[in-house]
């Protein structure tokens, strides 16, 4: 009997250089080929006679094989064979291109299905089959067919593997498959109206109407999504049966230390830290999400929230993801509040400093800072990753923020978190503006508080896209722009023009078009700019090098950076007045909103140019809808909407299944998976009466840990 676990190695009738594209594909076992779903199908399942064809129509016809032969096109030099194809009603020829052996296949005399598109000869009008997909029947009655003469499936395209031949390997599994059990409660399948396991995998793949194909997909969708809520849920519960130090707050100190500030708060800034506040005052761990746009100020709210939680004599950690945004930060505290005396300090792998107040800062050897932690002497510690290393020891961690949490891997913070006696209270800053339903999906755990405003006073970026003809222009403007001692970022969707062992598919020849980071460089700095100081950065490159070039830039020791997206993480440089993106097509639309946001952050007049070659109008609707955008959350809603989860997040994974991305525009489906999911816990909060559904949601945990 055939398992889900089953590897496919061990198929007998699978021939070794289909395990090795499906390797390719990371399907190995029987499930993972299973699970391979069809993107689409197409519906071959009435057969047409021969006379009753019209062209461009995509039929099926059962018909005999009259006549094969070879025949090579002197013009393109492709190698064809053609058919006469015969039913009772007429005859028809079909074509193949560069299939020579189909000529052994369909002898005359075979009879066999055909399905194709109705092509029209331009030469002399005949209709013929393209290409056809033909399936040969045999003698016996009421074959069941998986190519023709029914819906069949589409599956996603890949090099080497095609549909045809995936419904090869997929149509056995299937039939051979045993009972497979249901992790799904029989109540919520009936609720929801959706087909038990067993239907679903044989719908999915061949379905007796598209209809029933859909219902198909959507039970795999809702079990993705139910399983996310189930794992959210259970980590709240977890939660709220944790302790934490409760942090009492002093409206009145709090007044004195926001009167003191150089500028006022926005409302949304002190919604936002009032929400904050009030979590961490309980004797339960907080985990609150604060998410604003770059530059709308979320460090000082989190600032304040530190500063609260020192008067209890708690410790907080301060964590960014590199040592330039770690600096940055304790910039600003020791900027907004230089009475602090408590204990302020920063450690990177290169910096251990501590502040005590009224410019009394010293740098301090690493391993006192470390003492000073552990005996609680410093109470606001400012780091990166260096924070959660094993040799740290925190005295009272009470309060842990995390700047750009989606740098941190999810497994980092619980070591972080675990280390601790009793639970620290979370607070993870993003400005990456993800929509409400998609943030209480995917972080459902999270409690949110947003940002929606930006600061008064600052000017809107003016914000163009460009096509290639206006390149010049755009150049002669940065020149002019550098001249009065602006700074410019280039963003390229690529490092090199061609990686080495990188084999040419469609996808890949696309890409090769694709601006890249080191040939900018190189045009820019020999060509186009000669005479002005241009540096590169991209993710290959070593962290400290990374590091120096980001500092170099902001001391303005060149007047270019060329970057790939790694310039996506927040730091300040507020003299670069110019965001220049290259193949503004290729990114998502939330990443370019992160770009334009690295600009505009100075008194300067900022610009950000979106360059483009595409003439889609679908790519200029996009990239208008960023030229329009206010806010980042609005343009995320409706980015959302436009083209569904998966593009809006660009390249970054979000570790969710691509069904369960797709589910999540379904505001319904949404809810209704999360009531489901309460529905389970609330019974049975660990899952003892259904084992199968507690396994697959380890698995699943597993797999998000992992991201
Ligand atoms: P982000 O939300 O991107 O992390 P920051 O916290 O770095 O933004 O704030 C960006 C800049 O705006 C900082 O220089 C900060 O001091 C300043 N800022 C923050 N809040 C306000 C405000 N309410 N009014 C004016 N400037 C502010
Ligand atoms: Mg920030």
């Amino acid at each position: 009997m055939i398992e889900l676990s089953t590897p496919l190695s061990e198929i007998s009738g699978i021939a070794p250089r289909f395990l090795n594209k499906l390797k390719n594909l990371h399907i190995e076992t029987v499930k993972d080929l299973l699970w391979h779903f069809p993107t689409r199908y197409e519906d071959f399942s009435k057969i047409y006679k021969i006379a009753e064809l019209i062209p461009h129509q995509e039929a099926t016809i059962t018909a005999v094989v009259e006549e094969v032969r070879n025949r090579r096109t002197w013009k393109r030099n492709l190698y064809m064979v053609e058919a006469d194809l015969k039913d009772d009603s007429g005859i028809i020829k079909a074509i193949w291109f560069n299939q020579p052996y189909i000529k052994n296949v369909l002898a005359p005399g075979r009879t066999a299905n055909f399905s194709g598109r109705v092509t029209i000869s331009k030469k002399d009008e005949e209709f013929y089959l393209s290409n056809p997909t033909y399936e040969v029947l045999s003698t016996h009655v009421n074959q069941e067919t998986k190519h023709t003469a029914r819906i069949v499936p589409i599956y996603p395209e890949t090099r080497g593997l095609t549909s045809k031949g995936l419904r090869y390997l997929i149509k056995p599994l299937l039939d051979n498959i045993g009972e497979l059990h249901e992790i799904i409660p029989f109540e919520i399948l009936r609720n929801q109206k959706l087909p038990d396991i067993n239907y679903a995998l044989q719908e999915v793949h061949f379905p007796t109407d598209i209809e029933e194909a859909i219902n198909a997909k959507k039970r795999f969708a809702f079990e993705d999504l139910l399983l996310l809520q189930l794992y959210n849920y259970k980590q709240k519960l977890e939660r709220v049966a944790e302790k934490a130090l409760p942090i009492k707050t002093e409206i009145s100190r709090i007044k004195k230390i926001i009167e003191a500030l150089p500028f006022e708060l926005t409302p949304s800034q002190k919604k936002s830290l009032w929400e904050i506040i009030q979590d961490i005052a309980k004797p339960h761990p907080m985990n609150r999400l604060l998410q604003g746009d770059v530059g709308s100020g979320k460090t000082v709210v989190a600032a304040i929230a530190a500063i609260e939680t020192a008067q209890n004599n708690h410790q907080t950690a301060f964590m960014a993801p590199t040592e330039i945004l770690a600096h940055q930060h304790y910039k600003t505290f020791t900027k907004f509040f230089p009475e602090f005396e408590s204990g302020l300090a920063l450690l990177t792998s290169s910096e251990a400093k501590v502040f005590y107040g009224h410019h009394l800062e010293t740098n301090i050897k690493k391993e006192q800072l470390k003492k000073e932690i552990s005996n609680g002497k410093v109470k606001i510690i400012i780091g990166t990753h260096t924070l959660i290393q094993k040799n740290i020891s925190f005295k009272n961690l009470a309060f842990v923020v995390v700047d750009e949490q989606h740098r941190f891997g999810v497994e980092q913070r619980d070591t972080l978190i675990k280390k601790q006696k009793i639970f620290p209270h979370f607070l993870s800053m993003s400005a990456t503006p993800i929509p409400r339903t998609l943030s209480l999906t995917i972080f459902g755990d999270l409690d949110l508080s947003l940002i929606t405003e930006m600061p008064k006073n600052r000017k809107t970026i003016i914000t163009k896209a460009v096509s290639s003809t206006d390149r010049e222009k755009a150049y002669a403007f940065i020149r002019t722009e550098i001249k009065k001692g602006r700074q410019v970022f280039v963003i390229c969707p690529r490092i090199e023009p061609k990686e080495a062992n990188e084999t040419l598919s469609a996808f890949t020849l696309q890409k090769l078009e694709m601006k890249n980071v080191k040939e900018e460089y190189e045009k820019l700095s020999k060509k186009i700019f000669p005479d002005l100081r241009i540096q590169m950065l991209h993710g290959k490159m070593p962290g400290k090098v990374k590091e120096q070039t980001m500092r170099g830039f902001s001391e303005k020791k060149f007047d270019i950076i060329v970057a790939t997206s790694v310039v996506e993480v927040g730091v300040d440089i507020p003299n670069a007045s110019i965001m220049m993106i290259e193949g503004a097509d290729r990114f998502g639309l939330a990443q370019l909103y992160q770009f334009r946001g690295r600009v505009g952050r100075d008194k300067h007049q900022s610009f950000c140019f979106l360059f483009t070659d595409s003439a889609s109008i679908s790519t200029r609707e996009r990239l208008k809808s960023i030229v329009e955008a206010k806010n980042g959350f609005e343009l995320a809603e409706k980015d959302l909407q436009i083209r569904g989860p998966g593009e809006f997040f660009g390249k970054s994974q979000t570790g969710l299944p691509d069904l369960a991305m797709k589910a999540i525009q379904n505001p319904t489906f949404v809810s209704e998976s999360r009531i489901a999911a309460e529905t389970i816990l609330t019974a049975d909060p660990s899952l003892k009466k259904n084992p199968a559904l507690r396994l697959r949601l380890q698995a699943f945990q597993k797999q998000i840990h992992e991201e």
